[in-house]
């Protein structure tokens, strides 16, 4: 027996009701269940019209407050204007007739004192607001849906309010799932959380939840029917993450222990040329690597560190390790430049050791290697030369941006894969690099953005996790000032302050939001080094026409160099559209301090080192997220001298884009700083930003409100995986983790 859920709704409504709701992305009477209301309108109280804004799609419950028809001053045909109120402001409704007695109907039914709930979008009239020939549903009428009873009879139960489309108001819905509800059974609703569990939570079956979510006596069953709800969401994704953790901890690696001490090793030459003692954590994290990839169990491992704290050499410790074991390692890195830096760091750390036989081939000594650098704007011939290495196994590191995905890149023995700032990259483009292993290699993921537990646990559920939580000794810390645009005394002392910087041997980032003046600001966003987000578009005036355009780099970069306070000083480019080779000489100029000044769009804003830069100043500093500020100031105050960020922008007290400048300017600690962004930002932002894909199956569920929820999902999922770890005693969860998976690949698919 199919499942009633499963059933289309062609077959359970009539041909317009199942379009109408196909217009709504509905094809299922399941789809139908799990399209639930955005809210629930008070039946005693009216809506609050004076909230209302232009352009918005709503649904409103009103009372008519008068009702006039008259003829079409210039053409033909009548014209049915009613006002509606919520008992202090007043929505306009307007209807066009063909002559008066089509309105007929209309005019029979709107009469002043009538309640009931009018959609359509928000409009402007001559300064009035209306609603133009917007649906309607009015108490104690009977709806076309529904012959038993009128939708809005009971006047004290909460009415819900669907996303509606036009054609398919939100009453239509409620109608078409009473049709539903009413001889709907517990057994037509499979429930993905087994009786057991929803025991111990104290949780209703799927149906009855269903039930009060649609149609509640009260607020409160309508808050517990969510509540369950949520809980499922969290509990079939914890579920799917205790499954892929289960597998992962049943697959096969190649151990890569350590050398024994004595033994000529790269790790041990590394170690020794380091000109740093490692931090207590980069040391104990590092041990905790060690141990896990000399195991014959795939190590699975999120790093999470402060900008700053050196989870680089925590990575390239790691990596070192195996290769000192035969293997190779993969480091991914999300752009070019950081790509073609970690190469370069690489290569200079290794020194001599990065020289291994060049013959192709040439047998690895165990004390040299090669890093081959693997982006997807390399030459032919560069390209081919480091796929051979890679394929041969001649280079024991490959670093590389999402090219290293791609079919063509082979390994000889890739034994680990680093992820180096996760968030830019999806669980599907891990998998992807490690399926190049013959065995699965070991996983080292790291995230210089802190992250809350609970986000870690629903994006990164897969992973265990290791933190830094101390800077390097030494630093001098960062004083961040917030600088008002366009004041010409602020913005002499700015330069003056860099040309201080550079007379003592530092370098300073100057940072814009795009790259060319004339330039869409949308447009300058994708150009980004495959940056997906870049500014804050949520930001007041992001749109805005009044407020003078973004500074953009190469207008920036004349500036600066016919500024007196900057005389004879070189003044450096760099952005996403630059060729690969201008880049990549462009930020050794800048660390090489031949041009100490570098203009610059994001593309600095993940990984980029160097040490002597001390100084920043960010241009529209109110365009950009917390997040990404607090990334971009991790550029400097990197080394022994203090570094200075300046945020320029016209940002007005008061908004909330000045309160994140306020923020930044008072605290460098990360996780405060990530904590205040989720709070100004959209979960799906966060999510989305985070991973691609799995923000569409979080519908209720909110991974900052709902810690304690998603905890206890994580534990009652664990339970119910370990005792069925491929689910067989679950199937209706099985079921659903496949459904998220398919939802989540397509999404993923859409994207690439
Ligand atoms: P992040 O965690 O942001 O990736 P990095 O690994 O890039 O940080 O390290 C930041 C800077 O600190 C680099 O210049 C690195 O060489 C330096 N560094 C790393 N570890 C130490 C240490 N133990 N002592 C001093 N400097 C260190
Ligand atoms: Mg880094």
């Amino acid at each position: 027996m199919t499942a009633r859920v499963d059933e289309r709704l062609e077959r359970a409504f009539d041909k317009r009701t199942a379009t109408a709701l196909g217009k709504l992305g509905l094809a299922t009477v399941g789809d139908l269940l799990g399209h639930y209301p955005r809210r629930y309108a008070d039946p005693g109280a009216l809506t609050d019209i004076a909230a209302l804004e232009v352009g918005e799609h709503v649904t409103i419950l009103a009372r008519v407050e008068q009702a006039t028809v008259r003829p079409m001053r210039n053409r033909q045909g009548a014209l049915m204007e009613v006002v509606v109120t919520d008992g202090s402001s007043r929505l306009s409704l307007t209807f066009f007739g063909k002559h008066r007695g089509s309105l007929y109907n209309h005019e029979k039914r709107l009469v002043p004192g009538a309640k009931g709930l009018f959609t359509g979008t928000v409009g402007l009239y001559r300064g009035t607001r209306q609603l133009t020939h917007p649906d309607f549903t009015l108490m104690g009428e009977e709806s076309d849906l529904d012959s038993d009873e009128a939708l809005l009879e009971h006047a004290t139960k909460p009415i819900p309010i669907y996303p509606a489309a036009a054609g398919i108001p939100s009453w239509k819905v409620q109608g078409a799932l009473r049709v539903v509800l009413d001889t709907l059974t517990d057994p037509d609703v499979p429930d993905p959380v087994p009786d057991e569990v929803l025991q111990r939570q104290g949780l209703p079956p799927r149906a009855a939840a269903l039930r009060s979510l649609h149609r509640p006596a009260t607020m409160e069953e309508a808050y517990r029917a969510r509540h369950r709800m949520r809980f499922e969401e969290a509990f079939v994704l914890q579920a799917a993450l205790a499954q892929r953790r289960a597998r992962t901890a049943a697959e096969d690696a190649t151990a890569r222990p350590p050398l024994p001490a004595g033994k000529a090793s790269l790790l041990a030459d590394f170690d020794a040329s380091l000109p740093f003692v490692l931090t207590d954590g980069q040391r104990a994290v590092g041990d905790e690597i060690a141990v896990e990839l000399a195991s014959p169990r795939p190590m699975h491992r999120l790093l999470q560190g402060e900008v700053g704290s050196g989870k680089t050499v925590v990575a390239l410790r790691a990596m070192l390790q195996v290769v000192d074991a035969g293997g190779q390692a993969a480091l991914l890195a999300p752009t070019e430049v950081l790509a073609a830096q970690h190469a370069r760091t690489l290569r200079a750390l290794l020194g001599p050791m990065a020289d291994a036989g060049t013959l192709f081939g040439a047998e690895r000594t165990g004390v040299s290697t090669r890093v081959a650098l693997l982006t997807g704007s390399l030459g032919a011939k560069a390209r081919k030369e480091a796929l051979l290495q890679a394929a041969s196994g001649e280079a024991g590191i490959v670093v590389g941006t999402h090219a290293l995905l791609s079919e063509h890149v082979q390994f000889a023995d890739l034994g680990l894969v680093v992820v180096d700032e996760q968030h830019r990259f999806g669980v599907e483009q891990r998998d992807a690099l490690r399926a190049k292993g013959r065995v699965s290699p070991h996983l080292l993921v790291m995230t210089a953005t802190p992250i809350p537990r609970t986000v870690a646990m629903t994006v990164f559920g897969d992973l265990e996790t290791s933190s830094l939580t101390e800077v390097p000794a030494g630093r001098a810390g960062i004083t961040t000032v917030a600088v008002p645009a366009g004041n010409t005394r602020w913005t002499d002392r700015t330069w003056a302050r860099v040309r201080e910087e550079v007379d003592a041997g530092r370098r300073a980032y100057v940072v814009c939001a795009r790259i060319h003046p004339d330039e869409e600001t949308k447009a300058a966003a994708k150009d980004f080094d495959d940056v997906p987000e870049f500014l804050d578009q949520t930001g007041p005036g992001a749109e805005g026409a009044e407020r003078p355009p973004l500074r953009a780099v190469l207008e920036v970069v004349e500036e600066l160099r016919s500024r007196p306070e900057l005389a004879g000083i070189e003044v450096g480019v760099l952005h996403g559209q630059m060729p690969p080779d201008q880049k990549e000489s462009a930020m050794a100029r800048f660390a090489s301090g031949e041009a100490p000044v570098l203009v610059s769009t994001t593309v600095v804003e993940v990984g980029v080192d160097v040490p002597e830069a001390t100084a920043m100043v960010i241009f529209d500093a109110d365009r950009f997220g917390i997040s990404q500020l607090h990334q971009l100031r991790g550029r400097v105050g990197r080394g022994t001298d203090p570094g200075l960020c300046l945020l320029v922008s016209d940002a007005e007290p008061g908004t909330p884009a000045f309160a994140r400048l306020e923020a930044m300017t008072q605290t460098t600690d990360g996780f405060k700083l990530a904590n205040l962004d989720l709070e100004l930002r959209s979960e799906g932002d966060v999510l989305g930003a985070a991973q691609s894909g799995r923000a569409s199956s979080l519908r209720l569920l909110r991974v900052v409100k709902d810690a304690g929820l998603i905890e206890e999902a994580r534990t009652a999922a664990a339970d119910v995986v370990r005792a069925s770890p491929d689910l067989t005693e679950f199937p209706e969860l099985a079921k659903a983790i496949h459904a998220q998976l398919d939802e989540d690949q397509e999404e993923f698919l859409e994207r690439a």
